[in-house]
């Protein structure tokens, strides 16, 4: 026992539901902490699972490991990430019914890999006919293709999701991978024309100029040389020691076959991402009534070779716009500044178009066949909440995304935890906490939320300007407890804030967010000195996006609708929950930053999860599994009780010597108020096994 006690106290608790005091944020801390330093990074609130990230290789993702934890009951090993996998897909094929595992935690904290992790272990441990294995390989292999396109280096991360993604797993009732399904999210197109220091554009820019072929590069146009790229250099670091373009550049080939994108399309794949790289590198001079005049015949020749757009039409479409005017189109010359907006508007236009068209063509690959019914298995691996020195309207929207889905696990958590009291025929006493609904609201209320005044402003183009959106915010939002301007604050505050910035109290914490354009240091040259929050929507843009229905308008509101369409997606499936916590702020191994991590429990949410699991009953069991795993403690029931399971357990308890306010019988599920009453009868059993 004593041993026992002591590596309890040099590994923590493996789940904090046990922690005595369970309130307290430094013993949480202490718990992480311990288990960090020990290697562990996986530990429970329930069936919640807490991951810090360890920023190196534990040898624990071996299929040996996979081996260990497939078909075994959830609170037998030590938390891992598989256990958890393991037991959504034995809930799955036993209930019939969907799931979906929500990965949340900022920036570097682990969501990818714990999503990769996932997918490795369902498609290598779960049952396998071999006429399905290409359908394992897609899955696997779609993963390399999109990060190649999605994702990019940034401060935090050198493999930063630059797009939120959820993805379907389907399983057939044998509980076979069959197939699967992939939804994308706010790719932050904006990297693609420009890089803040020390960060890249997407992987796949420098992957293709660094490992293609030569024959390939002929062809595009193209110089084995990021530094010849202007979006390629913005960032002063487009080499990056962890990373080997070259090699991910194999990768990402040997996975656009496997995914079956054709040759054709692969050719013209990279003829539009090498077409993103010529555009960049398009200067304009003013003429001298300041409207755009264009030199770069180079580029115009490989655009238009790339592009099949004629030049004439691509230098008309790139210094003017088209304007209607009494059902007439009547071209109108931009300005410099405006056409280099447009070029850049253009640019991202293209990168936004071919990576959905991505997304799709892996859809083709994964998608099921078999038309009879399937269950899935959901991965839900989205942007963490965001606060950078200048927030703007792609903050606005990650920020967004992170309330919804906060409000989404209150009401999963919540409800779910009721459903089953009531279910069971157990009374209970709510938790409080505090409920973002209402800074949900404030975001996406119709007619004065902030999203439908910004639509409103995007709609009187000419009249409108940041200012106007700034102030209408004012006027409708003036006096809600979590919204501030500078006008609206008071005197303490005023002095963090700027005019042309309105700040949101989320639950995360205070974002201010620019509306008006900033002054942004590492802007250079004739680029535009500033970006603003309505320019996001109303951007002058070349006739060429005219054309096209680019849907400039508006566009928050688009994203307002898809995240409607994900919320109720995720509200239909049974939800799991990995909360991935990052340990530094440097990337190191081994090193534990107490303030940081302090912060990430709070927004997270985890104390306040773990209030909610201990307020009711801890633990609940199922009658059968209560009752076979500790039979042998009692000896009416041992080695086998004839009766009923209830009133084995029932019999048991007593026993045991459990007190009538310790636990309660439901109607299939013996509940525990408290921990510690569980872990003195697994102590018993320990000893007596
Ligand atoms: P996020 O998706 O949350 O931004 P990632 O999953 O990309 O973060 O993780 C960032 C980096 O941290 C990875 O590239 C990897 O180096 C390291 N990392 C994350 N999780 C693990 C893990 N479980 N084991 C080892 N290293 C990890
Ligand atoms: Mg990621």
């Amino acid at each position: 026992m004593e041993g026992a006690l002591t590596a309890r106290d040099r590994v923590g608790i493996q789940d904090f539901v046990l922690l005595d005091s369970y309130t307290s944020e430094s013993a949480f801390l202490d718990n992480l902490r311990k288990r960090f330093h020990e290697n562990l990074i996986y530990t429970y609130i329930g069936t919640l699972l807490v991951s810090v990230n360890p920023y190196k290789e534990l040898g624990i993702y071996t299929k040996k490991q996979m081996d260990i934890y497939m078909g075994v009951n959830f609170f037998e090993l030590p938390p891992h990430i598989y256990a958890l996998s393991d037991n959504a897909y034995r809930t799955m094929l036993m209930e019939n019914n969907n799931h979906v595992i929500l990965i949340s935690g900022e920036s570097g904290a682990g969501k990818t890999e714990s999503s990769k992790k996932i997918l490795q272990f369902y498609a290598v441990s779960c049952p396998r006919t071999s006429l399905l294995d290409n359908v394992r390989d897609r899955l696997l292999l779609s993963n390399p293709v999109l990060e190649a396109f999605g994702n990019a280096k940034t401060l935090k991360n050198d493999n930063s999701s630059r797009f939120g993604k959820y993805m379907d797993i389907q399983f057939d009732f044998q509980g076979e991978a069959v197939g699967g399904h992939i939804l994308s999210y706010l790719l932050e197109k904006s990297r693609v024309v420009h890089q803040n220091h020390g960060e890249r554009n997407f992987h796949i820019f420098y992957q293709l100029v660094e490992g293609a072929e030569d024959g390939l590069l002929r062809w595009l146009g193209l110089e084995r040389n990021c530094q010849l790229y202007r979006y390629l250099v913005q960032g002063q670091c487009a080499k990056v020691s962890s990373i080997s373009d070259k090699t991910d550049w194999r990768t990402v080939r040997k996975a656009l076959s496997v995914i079956e994108i054709s040759e054709a399309d692969t050719e013209h794949l990279f003829g539009v991402i090498a077409s993103v790289l010529h555009l960049g590198n398009i200067r304009f001079e003013a003429d001298a009534r300041g409207y755009a005049t264009l030199n770069s015949s180079t580029e115009m020749h490989w655009l238009s070779k790339l592009l099949g757009v004629h030049v004439q039409v691509l230098r008309e479409g790139l210094t003017h716009r088209k304007i209607e005017a009494r059902a007439e189109e009547v071209l109108s010359p931009l300005t410099a500044e405006h056409a280099i907006y447009a070029r850049d508007a253009l640019a991202k236009a293209i990168y936004g178009r071919t990576f959905a068209w991505l997304v799709n063509k892996t859809n083709e690959s994964l998608a099921n066949k078999d038309s009879t019914r399937k269950t899935v298995i959901g991965l839900l691996d989205i942007y963490g909440f965001e606060v950078f020195h200048v927030n703007s309207f792609e903050q606005f929207c990650i920020n967004y995304c992170n309330e919804k889905l906060q409000q989404l696990f209150i009401q999963l958590t919540l409800k779910s935890e009721q459903e089953e009291y009531e279910a069971e025929g157990i009374e209970w006493e709510a938790v409080p906490f505090f409920n973002n609904k209402i800074i949900c609201d404030l975001v996406e209320e119709k007619h004065r939320g902030i999203i439908s005044v910004l639509d409103e402003e995007c709609l009187r183009p000419g009249e409108a300007s940041d200012l106007t959106f700034l102030e209408k915010l004012e006027e409708k939002l003036g006096g809600h407890p979590h919204f501030v301007t500078h006008k609206l604050a008071d005197q303490k505050t005023r002095k963090t804030l700027e005019r042309g910035d309105f700040r949101l109290l989320h639950y995360a914490g205070e974002v201010t967010y620019c509306v008006v354009g900033k002054e942004h240091s590492s802007w250079s040259g004739n680029e535009p000195k500033s970006f603003s929050f309505c320019n996001i929507s109303t951007l002058p843009c070349s006739n060429l996006l005219q054309t096209r229905c680019l849907g400039f308008l508006q566009v928050a509101t688009q994203f307002k609708s898809s995240l409607a369409g994900l919320t109720e997606i995720l509200m239909s499936k049974e939800p799991w929950y990995v909360r991935c916590l990052k340990p530094n702020n440097s990337k190191q191994s081994g090193c534990f930053d107490d303030v940081l991590v302090r912060h990430q429990v709070k927004y997270l949410g985890l104390m306040e999860h773990l209030r909610v699991r201990r307020a009711g009953f801890a633990y609940r069991r199922r009658f059968e599994v209560f009752l076979q795993r500790y039979k042998a403690l009692c000896p009416d029931t041992w080695p086998h009780w004839k009766g009923k399971p209830a009133d084995g357990v029932q019999r048991l308890v007593i026993h045991l010597g459990y007190r009538p306010d310790e636990y309660k019988m439901g109607r299939t599920k013996i509940f525990i108020r408290h921990p510690r009453t569980l872990f003195a009868t697994e102590d018993a059993f320990e000893m007596c096994k």
